[in-house]
């Protein structure tokens, strides 16, 4: 590129910077054919991920983290330096702050303008959660490119040899990779997501197994910029607030094909692949691990879990360790858990919500049983065993209030019928037969095939199991009251 146009590039930067939004300038590198030069380097680069192959690593410099890729990086990447210097050569936009340098080919706007401020709450928030002193990050620098045609970065040393291709981003040491996104939003989820890998490799020393990384990962990359202030960890309040974003949604296109992810195969079997679908079943435990205090502390203990001479041997100790944080009652209630918080599963679920309460014990039905539930709780164990085939009657008393939207209605067992949810009246008690179960169970069935009670109801039990109550009610209200319902279950010789 010739001496002018680079002089063009720096006033155009230094307009910028000290420029109102409204009156900047912006430069775009349009997408062209690549010269043989260029094709020459791509064929270099796939050839180098011939290397990763699935073998065995025998050196392993540091670890690679994408969304849409995860791999390992035999001897480290190389031939490459995101630097100022090097985006000026390549008549790209920079922007650096002291937490983050940006190189982009997009126009630079309000957003991008801020990426280095939400960076820098986003690290306080790390540290928080890890338990890092903030001293220790205060220097702590991310070095981005946000690309829209990979070329310009390529031929001016900002991508390195080797790396493998990626459908979203990468992350290596404390260089982060994304491909420019038609969502703003999610282009900023890549970005926290892959400076969460960032934060965990560097700071951390480790991501842990793949469904712990790419879990913590995803949850911290979901937030909300609200006057400012960046929020991570949050539960998208509708499919709307997040375009693009689709994680509660590949969860309930699975449960509707009859695919659940047990606990037990997260830690087991690994991730058995790397696409947004099993990112959002792992975000899925990370957000529910989150949301229960109890569970959080797990989390918090694995991140900075001894993390091993390599990637297997950090995946190991995390789920190895994972495991052992839970006596076996305690996996069993976990699992449980598990199972009624992917049923619940929608867009504005408060964590208030999802909180089950299990019974110390369960005993086969004898004859009658008399039982009570609060309206205000989610699913509740009553303590009463059912057995597959019998025939069984469920009677139910008691005077509530459910919301439906702006609305709090006053509602009785059978729900109000003029609205619904999931099909089911608003407000109606709902019965779950719930198989204990060590984490194994790939079929979802009780909370997630619920029967209607209303105020009465007779049914022949589909498995065996203990007996779980609750109201239908919308996952994102905080409910009102929390009236008693009496229940009285007997059975049908
Ligand atoms: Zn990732």
């Amino acid at each position: 590129m010739k001496k002018a146009t680079y002089f063009l590039i720096l006033t155009f930067l230094l307009v910028f910077l000290t420029a109102t939004p409204s009156n900047a300038q912006t430069r775009r590198t349009k997408p062209r054919q690549p010269t043989q030069e260029e094709l020459d380097k791509q064929k270099a680069q796939q050839d180098a991920l011939a290397n990763l192959g699935s073998g065995k690593l025998d050196t392993e410099s540091e670890i690679g983290n994408a969304s849409g890729f995860h791999g390992l990086v035999r001897g480290g990447l190389k031939g490459f330096q995101i630097t100022a210097e090097n985006a000026k050569k390549a008549g790209l936009n920079v922007i650096d702050s002291p937490r983050l340098l940006l190189v982009t080919d997009l126009p630079i706007d309000e957003d991008l303008q801020k990426w280095g401020l939400y960076l820098d709450q986003a690290t306080m928030q790390f540290a928080e959660y890890f338990n890092v002193p903030s001293y220790q990050v205060a220097s702590w620098k991310i070095r981005a490119c946000v690309m829209k045609d990979n070329v310009p970065f390529m031929m001016n040393d900002l991508l390195p040899d080797g790396l493998p291709p990626f459908d979203y981003g990468f992350q290596y040491g404390n260089n982060v990779w994304l491909y420019a996104q038609e969502s703003r939003d999610y282009q900023r989820h890549l970005f926290l997501h892959e400076c969460t890998h960032a934060f965990m490799n560097q700071v951390l020393k480790g991501c842990g197994s793949l469904w712990f990384g790419e879990g913590l990962a995803e949850y911290f990359g979901t937030h909300r910029i609200e006057n400012g202030r960046l929020t991570m960890g949050v539960m998208p309040r509708s499919r709307n607030e997040f375009p693009h974003w689709g994680r509660i949604r590949f969860i309930q296109n699975d449960l509707q094909n009859g695919v659940f992810v047990p606990l037990n195969e997260f830690f087991t079997t690994e991730l058995k692949s790397q696409d947004n679908r099993s990112y959002a079943w792992a975000w899925a435990l990370v957000w529910m691990m989150n949301s229960q205090p109890q569970y959080k502390a797990i989390l918090q203990r694995l991140a900075v879990v001894e993390q091993g001479k390599n990637y297997a041997q950090r995946a190991q100790n995390v789920n190895k360790m994972f495991r052992e944080s839970f006596t076996d009652d305690q996996w069993r209630q976990f699992s449980t858990q598990w199972e009624a918080f992917i049923s619940d599963l929608e867009y504005g679920l408060n964590p208030e919500f999802c909180r089950i309460e299990d019974a110390p014990s369960v005993t086969p039905l004898n004859k009658q049983s008399f039982q009570t539930i609060r309206s205000d709780k989610d699913w509740q164990n009553v303590g009463v065993g059912v057995e597959k085939g019998k025939k069984y009657s469920i009677k139910a008393m008691g005077e509530y209030s459910v919301c439906a939207g702006e609305k709090t209605w006053p509602c009785e067992p059978n729900g109000i019928t003029i609205r619904y949810f999931r099909q089911k009246p608003l407000g109606a008690l709902l019965a779950a037969i719930v198989t204990p179960n060590d984490g194994e169970n790939s079929q979802l069935e009780g909370f997630n095939k619920p029967i209607v009670v209303g105020n009465s109801v007779q049914f022949t039990a589909p498995q065996s199991g203990a007996l779980w109550f609750k109201i239908n009610r919308l996952p994102n209200v905080t409910p009102a009251d929390g009236s008693v319902i009496k229940i009285i279950i007997e059975d049908i010789p």
